[in-house]
């Protein structure tokens, strides 16, 4: 039986890659210091002989015994609200974190892949972004901390394929969504969905001309699973290229969720980007992929989620686990 190692395990992205390797007939291991990542996400993994977790922050050095095949480093706030509230954890897990990640790799002869993001192309200049585009970021706005990490996190990897001849996989992922977002990270889906089920308004940030193109988290995993067992080991942009206004897609959710709310306007955050769309060109050249989930399919199935949630989890807009991290 192959051993996986998934680091950001209790998040959306993190949960849902062990329940597919789960289902794959790996055994698991996810670890999650749970600032971000709720364990709500993997109980339902707990009473499997095939799955073990470990409550464990990766910028600090990493343990596992036994043989390892494969790493999927996936922790990380991943949302603007959390890397500005987390912003030095933002950085340790993408630089110290990737370190440790890397460092185990090479000790236990695995093979690595590295999430990385859209934000490394910044407010792009180019669109759509292919992987070849270097970017057009702002290292010491608020969001320098995540795009600046992610970006120290793919040169590091790169470093270690090319010094230590380590098995590298990197995968650059562009707007996702589905179950398991956290309903207050502040990303729009969440925001608006939790906007509607509570009776508010839907907060449009800036005009809403900025442009966003969302993938389906189950397309997103298949993707990452191709590129895993795939021989490429440079950067491959991950995403649906179904690119919408932030306008469009608040009225998509208004008539999916019935509400009879209006939106309301307030600031843009500095360095929101004006447009992203990801060019997946090489995602489908080199690993025969596309996303084949539709906005109102995947939609639908993420609204399921959110309309289970109880009142209690609906009005609580607080972080859980933030106050004893800060400061450290
Ligand atoms: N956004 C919005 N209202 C909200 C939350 C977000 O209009 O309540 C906007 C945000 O300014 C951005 C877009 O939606 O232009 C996507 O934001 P998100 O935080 O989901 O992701 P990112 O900016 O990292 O793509």
């Amino acid at each position: 039986m192959k051993r996986v190692l998934i680091t950001g395990a209790a998040g959306f992205l993190g949960s849902h890659l062990c329940d597919r390797f789960i289902n794959d007939g790996f055994h698991v291991i996810g670890m999650d210091n749970l600032i971000t990542g709720r364990l709500k996400n993997i109980e339902h993994l707990f009473k499997l002989e095939h799955f073990e977790f470990y409550n464990h922050d990766v910028s600090k050095f990493i343990h596992v015994s036994g043989e390892l095949d494969y790493i999927l480093h996936f922790a990380s706030p991943a949302s603007p609200i959390d890397y500005l509230k987390i912003p030095i954890q933002t950085l340790k897990v993408g630089s110290l974190g990737v370190h440790n990640c890397l460092g185990l790799a090479k000790a236990k002869g695995a093979r690595i892949l590295i999430a990385s993001t859209s934000e490394v192309y910044g407010d792009p200049t180019v669109h759509p972004q292919p992987e070849e585009y270097w970017g057009n970021v702002n290292p010491v706005g608020p969001r320098g901390v995540y795009d600046e990490a992610k970006r120290f996190q793919e040169a590091i990897t790169m470093a270690y394929h090319e010094f230590h001849g380590l098995e590298t996989r990197i995968v650059r992922i562009f707007n996702t969504y589905g179950s398991r977002m956290r309903l207050n990270d502040g990303r729009v889906l969440p925001a608006f969905i939790g906007q509607a089920l509570r009776g508010e308004d839907l907060t449009i940030f800036g005009d809403g001309s900025q442009t966003r193109s969302f993938c389906y988290v189950d397309d997103l995993v298949e993707g990452i699973v191709r590129l895993l067992f795939s021989n490429y080991h440079l950067p491959v942009n991950m995403g649906n290229p179904d690119e919408i206004t932030i306008s469009q897609f608040a009225e998509e959710i208004i008539k999916l969720t019935g509400t009879n709310q209006k939106v309301v306007y307030q600031d843009l955050p500095i360095d929101d980007p004006k447009q992203r769309q990801p060019d997946i060109t090489k995602a489908k050249e080199i690993l025969g992929w596309k996303p084949i989930v539709e906005r109102a399919e995947g939609l639908s199935k993420t609204y399921d989620y959110f309309k289970k949630l109880t009142k209690e989890e609906l009005i609580q807009t607080e972080h859980n686990n933030f106050d004893k991290f800060i400061l450290k």
